[in-house]
């Protein structure tokens, strides 16, 4: 048997039978995980207000006796997010963000940093923004980004000439580096996707800057283009994700 108590971010919820619930979350230690909550959606004593998506809640936890799956004795709701449920832009924005984490499926390797990040990116929609529609993006490319490994946007990656010391860098979605002409010439130099130094700069920025700042990002068309080309290519190839009508399937 097996016990512990750990905070999680809920994802989605799901019933089953008349009274139980499983339960897809995001945590700080053990990454996205489910868990069975028998007795949950008739239980107001050991789940009061917390079977829900965007709340966080402190949750106990048990296992079967041979240990094959979770199972919840009991919650305790910290967040509920009150704010950004009542606002249906900010919602939206929120959801969009759930589904992500979800299909990435974060590993419980660097399972902390994605979980503040998606913390700080509620706590950050709890306010009025400009514009919400802009964030979804900016996440992706944060979380996408940050499985496995980082690629450095302002250096070459073959010769490690910065990005300020070249003309026309590439971005090579397959290896996630960016190369300078002289790295990646001839036939090879075709498959990267040209990029300004100012959407490297941008992407660079999202990296570095918790979700708290990032409405003051504010990019050309163009280089938000390029942005957002780097960003969709490298999650579908790096992560097997593409976005498809209201929900991310695998390619
Ligand atoms: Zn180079």
């Amino acid at each position: 048997m097996l016990e512990f108590t750990e905070k999680g971010l809920i994802l989605r919820v799901g019933r089953f039978r008349e009274a139980d619930a499983w339960v897809r979350m995001l945590t700080p230690s053990r990454g996205v995980l489910t868990a069975f909550a028998f007795g949950g959606m008739k239980s107001r004593r050991r789940f009061p207000g917390c079977l829900d998506p965007l709340n966080l809640v402190l949750f106990k936890f048990g296992s079967d006796r041979r240990g094959r799956y979770l199972n919840l004795d009991e919650g305790t709701l910290l967040n509920g997010h009150p704010l950004l449920r009542g606002n249906p832009r900010n919602l939206g924005v929120a959801v969009n963000c759930l589904k992500f984490t979800e299909a990435v499926q974060v590993a419980p390797e660097g399972a902390e940093g994605s979980y503040s990040l998606l913390l700080n990116l509620l706590d950050l929609l709890e306010e009025e923004i400009a514009e919400p529609e802009a964030l979804p993006l900016l996440f992706r490319a944060r979380l996408g980004f940050s499985q496995g490994y980082e690629p450095d946007f302002l250096a070459c990656g073959g010769c490690g000439l910065p990005v300020e010391h070249f003309d026309r860098p590439r971005f090579f979605v397959e290896k996630g580096q960016v190369l300078c002409p002289s790295c990646a010439d001839g036939p090879r130099w075709q498959k990267g996707l040209p990029v300004s130094s100012g959407a490297l700069r941008a992407l660079h920025w999202i990296m570095s800057h918790p979700p708290g700042e990032w409405p003051r990002l504010t990019v050309p068309p163009l280089v938000r283009r390029e942005f957002s080309l780097i960003v969709e290519r490298f999650i579908a190839y790096h992560l097997g994700l593409e976005w498809d009508g209201g929900t991310f399937r695998n390619v």
